[in-house]
């Protein structure tokens, strides 16, 4: 056996990958590695900046009960580990046309009685006065909603593998995975060939996965999202956290989604459309500049969809998301090889879901099962075969 054996690799750093390796090491996985084409702190992925939106209101059921397994368990178990606050608790404001999505999220978390409010939109325009709601019917006030520090997040999970002796193999580019006796990697790594070997194999490769298993192709697409960060007119307190809602304005259809965040690491509130359909970007073909018809768009957003005017545009950064038709993400061990779990298809949502994923994945290979209920309720939308 070749000195790069491991009993687990996993591959790809971004959040699912490193919240895997975090439950292997808890569950005492000894000769665990993990290895990631880009360096620990890249921007080519769906795992970067400093935040990212948490919340309970859902568009059913069974995403609302995962997300109580999230919020209830596993993002305390991280900051445990860390002894670091990750989630900041800040007022959520899911709302929408009738039509939309707004409805099923209303029903859903009624249905689960988490602690969210649904409110008719006078008292939506009470509680929220920063907000015009041009178009929507009503809102839902997400109490557990939160800021995710995503950067500390990131940084915290890799200290963490690194001080519990896993290897970290950076600018390590798996060019193709051959599972025989042993799995074997073939790697690329400035400019040397290398091989890997391992008993068992967590792929989370984000928008490369397809590049890794063409076999998933057909079931996902990958979107370029762009990211704007804007100054309104106001006391900056005004635009922090417990002053400026997380929020999602689940518009009508698919692609007329916009979320944002307030200011939190960096100047400005954060706001994006969340682009699920329609467009499949090359993840490797990333343009130098953000194009200026998608800040156009944004700050058009801001000015219809907002009280106070906007100041500023203060900056953005490009992101991608691997979506699948459903938005229903892709949880499951390798239909041919069961020593081989895949998690794929996060579709702009998966970062607050990142530790009960990690764990999920975890699971799979280790006991070939998921242990958490919530997550068994969820399998056959997260099954490799249903997609
Ligand atoms: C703009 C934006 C906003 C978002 N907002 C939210 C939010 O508010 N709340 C939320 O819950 N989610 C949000 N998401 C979604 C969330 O960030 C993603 O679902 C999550 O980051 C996906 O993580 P991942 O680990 O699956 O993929 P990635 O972070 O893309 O990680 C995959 C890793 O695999 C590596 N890799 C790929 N191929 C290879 C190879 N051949 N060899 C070695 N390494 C390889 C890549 O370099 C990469 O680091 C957002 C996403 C974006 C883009």
């Amino acid at each position: 056996m070749s000195a790069t054996h491991y009993e687990v690799l996993v591959l790809g750093g971004g959040i699912n990958g490193r919240c895997a390796l975090f439950h292997l090491l808890e569950r005492g996985v000894k000769r665990v590695g993990l290895i990631e084409r880009f360096g620990l702190d890249h921007q080519r992925g769906s795992s970067h900046s400093h935040s990212r939106v948490t919340r309970s209101a859902y568009v059913n059921a069974s995403y609302v009960r995962l997300m109580q397994v999230a919020h209830g368990q596993e993002w305390p178990r991280l900051e445990r580990a860390m002894g670091e606050q990750l989630i900041f608790p800040n007022a959520g404001c899911f709302f929408g046309p009738p039509g939309g999505r707004f409805e099923q999220y209303a029903e859903a978390v009624t249905q689960v009685g988490v602690d969210c409010d649904v409110l008719d939109l006078p008292e939506a325009q009470k509680r929220f006065p920063m907000f015009a709601f041009p178009t929507a019917m009503g809102a839902v006030h997400d109490r557990t909603a939160g800021v995710i520090a995503a950067q500390r997040t990131m940084s915290g999970l890799i200290r963490y593998a690194a001080d519990r002796g896993a290897s970290l193999h950076t600018h390590t580019r798996v060019l193709d995975i051959d599972p025989g006796r042993v799995i074997r990697l073939h790697t690329e790594s400035q400019g040397e060939q290398g091989t890997f070997t391992c008993d068992r194999l967590i792929i989370t490769a984000g928008p490369w996965t397809m590049a890794l298993l063409p076999w998933l192709k057909p079931r996902l697409t990958v979107a370029r999202q762009t990211v704007g960060y804007f100054r309104l007119r106001g006391e900056p307190s005004d635009f922090g956290v417990g002053r400026w809602p997380v929020w999602g304005n689940l518009g009508a259809d698919h692609d007329v989604t916009y979320y944002g965040l307030p200011s939190f690491g960096r100047d400005g509130i954060k706001l994006a459309r969340h682009v699920t359909h329609e467009v499949d970007d090359d993840p490797d073909e990333v343009p130098d500049e953000i194009a200026a018809e998608a800040i156009a768009d944004l700050r058009r957003y801001l000015e219809a969809e907002f009280i106070p005017p906007v100041e500023e545009f203060l900056g953005a950064e490009h992101c991608h998301y691997t979506n699948t038709a459903t938005e229903d993400f892709i949880i499951d061990l390798h239909p041919e090889d069961k020593r081989i779990a895949i998690g794929a298809g996060f579709s702009g949502h998966g970062f607050k879901f990142g530790p009960v994923t990690g764990r999920a994945l975890a699971e799979l290979v280790c006991d070939g099962a998921v242990q958490t209920p919530e997550f068994s309720a969820m399998r056959p939308a997260f099954a490799i075969a249903t997609q």
